[in-house]
């Protein structure tokens, strides 16, 4: 399946339960996946329930009061595909109960199956279909760790066949947490410290230490391997590369403001997105209007640089639908959230704005906010912080398929950047559309542009072993 996902780990040197951190933990990394949830602790089959964690967690407080442990891992899990099962839900328990070698693993991330099920060919493991690419990675660990691996030689040696992205966490029956970020890593990772649980704790972003009160150590480097058990914290590399590929979609969409990425605060990086598509695009309006939720504070920075002043001319309604504030992530609800963007015209009507939203990708909300909340504006353009996404990705973001993608769909072929904009402007409706360059990504973040995966927006697969041969959603799947 096709997702992306949030991950955290939990290991107390002074035997707390750390069930409760983990689930608050997950609460916080609940914009990265809503479709389902698990917590796995040691001696007990993963806890997986659907949805959000809002949504049961009174019903189950029984079941998860009898969880316990001082080490666990848990999950959340998003997909756009319709097979929203139990199944699919992480953590995924590999090898049999109380194997010696035998492990949960919870993933967030992307691999090729291809690449997998030619690993486990080579080992003599027949690996049927349907499993899917964490089930595979997983197999391919446990056959390692059987012939006698350690963690880090698990890695090392499956490691050629790692193809895509993958921040996880995974508890061993031998008593370990263990943390793994590939070695480009696309996806974030970081580890904290809970000073009064004597706790180490690695989450996806640094906002679910926060809401613990731990204290952010530092991220996960790429094709580091950490092992936390009672004799205490070990890190290794499996993989050294000097080229990284870090995901700017993070950056500009995905990840909570508040959190910190590589040393980078989330907010400060879309505030300077802001800044500078003010200095690229300078242009003549009347307000600045963010497309809510993440392009507010680019649409501050642009309306600092530029001194045009900042209107909120679009809000969510966020009681009506709750849970569905992804729209290019949810495709059947996608209408539903633009319905739920309320327009506030006396903010609006007969101004010329300046709409800052952070992508296109089907394009369908942009037109759709373009067209009705905003008809009574005497004139739109729209400047997004992220470039036109024109091929898709294949390191954990599920975007649609290349066809659906708009700047794909209408200007394949098309090498002229203002022939270009000019299709995507008239397609949306506005009279001016601009955008963050790569350069300008890679200023907003402060890191080299060598450091970024671009894929989706130049077609350069380089940071990826090959680039996969999925044609279809179906074929995504898996
Ligand atoms: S292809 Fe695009 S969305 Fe995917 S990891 Fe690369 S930059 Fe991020």
């Amino acid at each position: 399946m096709r997702e992306n996902c949030g991950v955290v780990g939990a290991y107390s040197f002074e035997g707390h339960n750390v069930v409760q951190m983990i689930i608050m933990g997950l609460e916080a990394l609940q914009h990265r996946g809503q479709e389902a949830w698990g917590v796995a602790v040691p001696g007990s089959q993963p806890f997986k329930r659907q949805g959000v964690i809002s949504q049961s967690i009174e019903k189950e407080s029984h079941s998860l009061s009898k969880l316990d442990g001082n080490m666990g891992i848990g999950h959340v899990r998003y997909s756009t595909t319709a097979r929203s099962t139990l199944r699919n839900a992480h953590p995924i328990r590999v090898g049999p109960t109380a194997a010696e070698h035998g492990f949960c693993i919870a993933h967030n991330g992307t691999l090729e199956r291809e690449l997998l099920i030619e690993y486990l060919k080579e080992k003599g493991i027949s690996s049927p279909q349907g499993r899917t690419d964490t089930e595979l990675m997983g197999l391919g660990l446990y056959r390692n760790l059987k012939d006698g691996k350690s963690w880090v030689e698990a890695f090392e040696a499956l490691n050629p066949y790692l193809n895509g992205s993958f921040s996880l966490v995974i508890l061993s029956e031998r008593g370990e947490l263990i943390a793994a970020r590939d070695e480009r890593g696309f996806r974030p990772l970081c580890l904290g410290w809970h000073e009064e649980l004597s706790s180490y704790i690695v989450a996806s972003e640094s906002c679910a230490l926060d809401v613990l009160g731990a204290k952010l150590i530092r991220d996960i480097q790429p094709g580091e391997i950490i092992k936390i058990n009672k004799e205490g914290l070990e890190s290794e590399r499996f993989s050294e590369q000097e080229r990284h590929a870090h995901c700017p979609f993070e950056y500009t969409y995905f990840a909570n403001p508040s959190s910190r990425i590589e040393g980078v605060n989330v907010y400060m990086a879309r505030k300077k997105f802001g800044h500078l598509l003010a200095e690229t695009c300078p242009l003549d309006g009347d307000i600045v209007v963010p497309v809510p939720d993440s392009a507010r504070p680019a649409a501050l920075g642009y309306s600092e640089k530029s001194g045009i002043p900042f209107e909120e001319g679009l809000m969510k309604d966020r009681y009506r639908k709750k849970g569905s504030w992804r729209s290019f992530i949810e495709p059947k609800k996608r209408e539903d959230v633009v319905s739920n963007i309320l327009t506030i015209k006396e903010a609006v009507d007969g101004k010329r704005v300046i709409l800052i939203d952070d992508s296109i990708i089907r394009g369908t909300s942009s037109r759709i906010i373009v067209g009705k909340k905003l008809k009574s504006a005497k004139e739109v353009s729209l400047l997004l912080t992220f470039p036109p996404v024109m091929y898709p990705c294949y390191a954990g973001i599920d975007f649609p398929t290349q066809k659906e993608l708009l700047a794909y769909r209408i200007c394949r072929g098309i090498k002229e950047i203002d022939e270009i904009n000019r299709r995507i402007a008239r397609h949306i409706g506005v009279s001016f559309l601009g955008y963050n360059n790569v350069e300008n990504l890679s200023r907003g973040i402060g890191m080299p542009v060598s450091h970024l995966c671009l894929s989706c927006t130049t077609g350069d697969y380089s940071c990826l072993r090959r680039r996969p041969k999925f044609k279809t959603r179906r074929e995504m799947k898996g």
